[in-house]
């Protein structure tokens, strides 16, 4: 049986296969949850899904769309935000 702190599903279980066939069971840390739009909650493409540590060592670039509110704004609700500027229309 696992130890208490394995067996509460605050880890990922990773089945590791032996050479002499035994399947062993790895405890790694969950990754984090998907970054979302901050207007309509879709989960945002081009942002990675990342452990803080993988993200330290990458190039800002890879971690956000090049774009104005790139990594906050999926383009949908950008280009909504920009059209109701552009309006003067309150946001
Ligand atoms: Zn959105």
């Amino acid at each position: 049986m696992p130890r208490g702190m394995f067996k509460s599903g605050r880890l990922r279980k990773i089945f590791v296969k032996t050479p002499g066939g035994v399947t062993h069971i790895h405890y790694r840390q969950r990754k984090p949850s998907k970054a979302i739009c901050s207007v309509c909650k879709k989960p945002l493409a081009g942002v990675p899904r990342e452990m803080p540590a993988t993200l330290r060592n990458m190039p800002k670039t890879a971690k956000r769309p090049e774009r104005p509110y790139g990594g906050v704004l999926c383009s949908t609700c950008m280009r909504v935000m920009f059209q109701q500027k552009a309006r003067g229309e309150s946001a």
